[in-house]
């Protein structure tokens, strides 16, 4: 995607450099997608990160991992330790939906940045500005996230690789699986929550 190329320049070559490869697991890794929903999964995110995802993989607890890359077991730990957190919350709020580690994939784009505005460390994607369109984070057709939903049946979000801080790992995934959560569990909270662009951000559930 145009995007995706015009952010390489200043991504450099050193991003994945020190990201440790493991073997691939059998396809058998990601059984609750049928190959019609897969490949439309990943048509959505090919469409929205302008990266591919040779990689699959999944978590010690099952979340199913798409990746440009082969994530570490840091990587893969911290997915899991964000969903840890994320469920342990919803349950304190009475939910029951879509509190399985296996109901979740997300994918491991490429960075389109690894520093905010104010320096700081922060693996971010750029995505269509759409609804924040001349708004605070709009950067000129495009806004920079930490992390996108990209499908609630499967669920389904995308957040940039780290090559360290891992923990921002786990508040992404608890974050962007937050809006997951309420979709399937308090849909008011949802509509009300869902758009940025309006002021509001993360945790929402406390
Ligand atoms: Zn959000």
């Amino acid at each position: 995607m145009r995007l995706g190329k015009l952010m390489t320049g200043l991504m450099g070559g050193l991003i994945f450099a020190s990201l440790i490869s493991f073997p691939l697991q059998p396809a058998a890794a990601t059984p609750q997608l049928s190959p019609y929903v897969k490949a439309k999964l990943i048509q959505r995110a090919e469409q929205v990160t302008g990266d591919k995802f040779p990689i699959v993989t999944s978590t010690p607890r099952g979340v199913t991992v798409f990746a440009v890359t082969a994530p570490s077991k840091d990587v893969l730990a911290a997915i899991d330790q964000g969903f840890t957190e994320l469920f342990a919350v919803a349950r304190r709020h009475g939910y029951q939906n879509r509190l399985s580690f296996s109901t979740y994939t997300v994918f491991i784009a490429r960075p389109d940045r690894t520093k905010d505005s104010a320096g700081q460390y922060s693996p971010d994607i750029a995505v269509p500005a759409g609804q924040y369109a001349g708004g605070y984070y709009d950067q000129g057709g495009y806004i920079y996230a930490a992390g996108m939903v990209l499908a609630f049946n499967p669920s389904a979000f995308v957040f940039a690789a780290h090559e360290r801080d891992f923990s921002r790992i786990s508040n992404v995934v608890r974050y962007e699986g937050e809006h997951i959560i309420l979709y399937y569990n308090d849909r008011p909270l949802y509509e009300k929550t869902a758009d940025h662009s309006k002021g509001g951000g993360h945790p929402i559930l406390q």
